[in-house]
């Protein structure tokens, strides 16, 4: 993965996407019209989550296998430790490498349910993303990235001990590392700070940033809740006064705000030096497509699905 980010032209950051396994058959119709749409504009990479507490556990390895196998892009399956064995987690990704996948974003998860719940290890499972990734890289020849929080994991007691476990993860053999999605730029630009400071090897390593262009207040409100964060003030007013005061919410409005948001937010990523820019697309190629082209990159003039 790192290696596909070196191919890019130097004057264009690549972008890469996350989809969801999709929960039925129209909504895989649907991604993968999206994958096609994607798939034009040359995305560095495409990531594909796993459902909370490993919920997606077959979905997400048999689409992922078949982006692999069917698809010119290059698939990233997320995987994540809760509610496995280690035999099983050795399984899964046994199962990955059979259909090609060579690119693993490996979390710990979150309990199910309430994702910012108790967590409760497998009696045969691992405690920590950093052992999972010394599985990964002990399996096979793997690129394996890892989850970092601008604004600290929610269960770490401070950013210097979060700092601290994110570079011990990256060097349990990680190559990289995605952002949880945040809404001011300076959240991840002090991460990646931190990151230098703590440990200059380690600080050289990737930091993807995750951004979610916002296209209704519901989507966001959820997607932040359940992050365990919050839209930061200025974010928030801004939709709101979009949203407008009127009974209904004026979805076109906040929907425009949210485009602007993370148009301003990417300029400012790549203004920074930031390696690629890691849209979170809830399956749908327009909202990102329209950053991208506020941007300047050439996108496609294909209708794009909403
Ligand atoms: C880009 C991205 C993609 C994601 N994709 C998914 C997905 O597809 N499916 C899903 O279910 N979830 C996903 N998540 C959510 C993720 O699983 C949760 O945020 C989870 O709570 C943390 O995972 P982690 O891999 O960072 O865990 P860890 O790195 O294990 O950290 C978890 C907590 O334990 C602490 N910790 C780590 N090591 C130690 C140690 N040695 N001693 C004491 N404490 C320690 C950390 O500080 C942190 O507070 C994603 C998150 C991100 C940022």
């Amino acid at each position: 993965m790192v290696d596909s980010l070196r191919t890019h032209s130097a004057t264009r950051v690549p972008f890469s996407v996350e989809f969801n396994p999709p929960r039925d058959a129209a909504g895989e119709a649907r991604l993968w019209r999206t994958v096609r749409e994607f798939e034009r504009m040359h995305p560095a990479f495409v990531s594909m989550t796993y459902g909370a507490g490993g919920s997606t556990k077959d979905r997400t390895a048999r689409i992922t296998g078949q982006l692999a196998q069917h698809t010119t892009v290059l698939p990233v399956a997320h995987l994540t430790a809760v509610g496995h064995s280690i035999a099983e987690l050795r399984a899964l990704i046994g199962s990955y490498a059979d259909c090609g996948i060579r690119n693993v974003l490996v979390l710990r998860g979150d309990p199910p349910g309430d994702p910012l719940g108790e967590w409760t290890r497998h009696p045969d499972g691992v405690e920590y993303a950093d052992e999972l990734v010394r599985i990964v890289r002990d399996l096979g020849d793997f690129h394996v990235g890892v989850a970092s929080f601008p604004q600290g994991h929610h269960r770490s007691p401070d950013l210097a001990t979060d700092t601290a476990r994110l570079a011990a993860k990256l060097r349990a053999g990680a190559d990289y590392s995605i952002t949880q999605m945040f809404f001011d730029v300076e959240h991840y630009l002090r991460l990646r700070d931190r990151l230098v400071a703590h440990d200059p090897i380690e600080g050289a390593k990737p930091i993807i940033p995750e951004l979610m262009p916002i296209t209704s207040m519901r989507t966001v409100q959820r997607a932040v809740e359940l992050s365990g964060r919050e839209l930061p003030p200025a974010v928030l007013e801004r939709l709101r006064k979009a949203a407008g005061d009127g009974p209904e919410e004026d979805r076109a409005a906040v929907r425009a705000a949210g485009i602007e948001i993370a148009t301003e937010m990417a300029q400012r990523l790549i203004d920074e030096g930031a390696p690629c820019l890691h849209f979170i697309t809830l399956n749908f190629a327009k909202a990102t497509s329209e950053v991208l082209t506020n941007l300047g990159y050439a996108v496609t003039a294909a209708p794009l699905s909403a």
